[in-house]
């Protein structure tokens, strides 16, 4: 129901915004989440479902994907209303709600919570020729599936931890494995360095520092990529059915920008309620920038209950901004 007014409406439905719903319907609030990806999950789905992830509360270990499944669970007991490859474009303030004005329709709200994370996702591109057209025809910039891998001769280019990781997630499963990054040092956690390495010593992965792509090739698909040594610009070219660009995402915020928040380096400035500089437009996650901010789950579970509990004050001020303890709550009695 696009013009049914809502209580609080997520922008983004990563962990942070699927949190932030969660939390919204325990508040008895009605909540709308929209996001521009086809699936919710955010990072998690669209980059790394397969990856283990170890620091999450509650979890050993939870696999990515499982841990969004969850959360999606959690989220929807309340039923929002879930609103998928849509984009919020402009947000106008009206007397005493926002009207959001997306790509496919007009959504009314009457508080807002961003959760946008790094915004809409742009990889960085690779700067060759061959590139844009064998873009999902054997190039690619997320590993959905690692089967889609399997007996593929792989080529991975980049040095920072998403390039480090998808090397060894995917080392056992592809029939080769290259790795190239134009220089010896890496982005990645010391203890993915010591396993590449260790990996490269007994001939796993091809380690090809200082050297970058010249050229990917093929007819329908790739085929064959051309490398070169920027050192000396010797030509090598690798048999290759799939190349992985982990060169990072460009942190853009779109459109998000240009609603009149106080934006740095396109980081969204909160204050300690998750407040930003509109009243009744709170955010949390990848996307805030507070002195000590982490980029992690965790921090953007904690940011997304301070901003919904704060927006739903902001909604009703005759709500308690503290939701007190779930054990206790009727909510869940019910
Ligand atoms: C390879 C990798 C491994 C990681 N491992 C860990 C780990 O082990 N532990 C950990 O804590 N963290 C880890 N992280 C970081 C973690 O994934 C992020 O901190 C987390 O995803 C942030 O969640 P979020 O909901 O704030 O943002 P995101 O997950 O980025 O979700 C934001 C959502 O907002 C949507 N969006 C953006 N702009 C708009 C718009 N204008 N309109 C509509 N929708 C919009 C996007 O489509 C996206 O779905 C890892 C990240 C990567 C890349």
């Amino acid at each position: 129901m696009p013009n049914e007014i809502r209580d609080i409406t997520i922008v983004g439905g990563g962990p942070t915004g699927l949190f932030a719903a969660f939390y919204a319907g325990m508040r008895g609030s009605s909540c709308r989440i929209i996001d521009s990806l086809p699936e919710l999950g955010g990072q998690l789905t669209a980059l790394y479902p397969e990856k283990y992830i170890f620091d999450v509360g509650g979890y050993a270990k939870v696999l990515a994907k499982d841990l969004v499944k969850n959360q999606v669970e959690q989220a929807l007991q309340f039923h929002p209303d879930v609103i998928l490859d849509e984009q919020v474009q402009e947000v106008v303030r009206k007397d005493d709600h926002f009207e959001m004005r997306c790509v496919h329709g007009t959504y009314l709200t009457r508080s807002i919570v961003i959760s946008g994370g790094k915004g809409a996702f742009e990889p960085m591109p690779l700067k060759c020729p061959g590139y844009e057209e064998f873009m999902h025809k054997g190039v690619e910039y997320a590993v959905k599936d690692p089967e889609a891998f399997r007996h593929k001769n792989v080529v991975v280019v980049g040095g920072g931890d998403t390039a480090l990781d998808f090397v060894l997630m995917l080392k056992g499963v592809a029939r080769t494995m290259a790795l190239v990054h134009r220089r010896d040092g890496w982005r990645a956690h010391a203890a993915s360095v010591h396993q590449l390495e260790r990996a490269a010593a007994v001939g796993e992965v091809d380690l090809r520092t200082f050297h970058e792509v010249r050229e990917i090739h093929g007819a329908d698909r790739v085929e064959t990529v051309t490398i070169f040594d920027n050192r000396t610009d010797e030509d090598v070219s690798l048999d290759c059915d799939c190349v992985l660009s982990c060169l990072g995402f460009k942190p853009d915020l779109g459109a998000i920008k240009a609603w009149g928040l106080e934006v740095e380096k396109n980081r969204i400035k909160v204050d300690q309620l998750m407040a930003t500089n509109i009243p009744g437009v709170f955010a949390a996650g990848d996307v805030v920038d507070y002195l000590g901010k982490l980029d992690l789950i965790a921090t953007g579970y904690a940011e997304a209950a301070i901003a919904v509990n704060n927006a739903v004050h902001y909604v009703d001020p005759s709500a308690r901004v503290n939701p007190g303890h779930s054990t206790n709550m009727k909510v869940f009695k019910e």
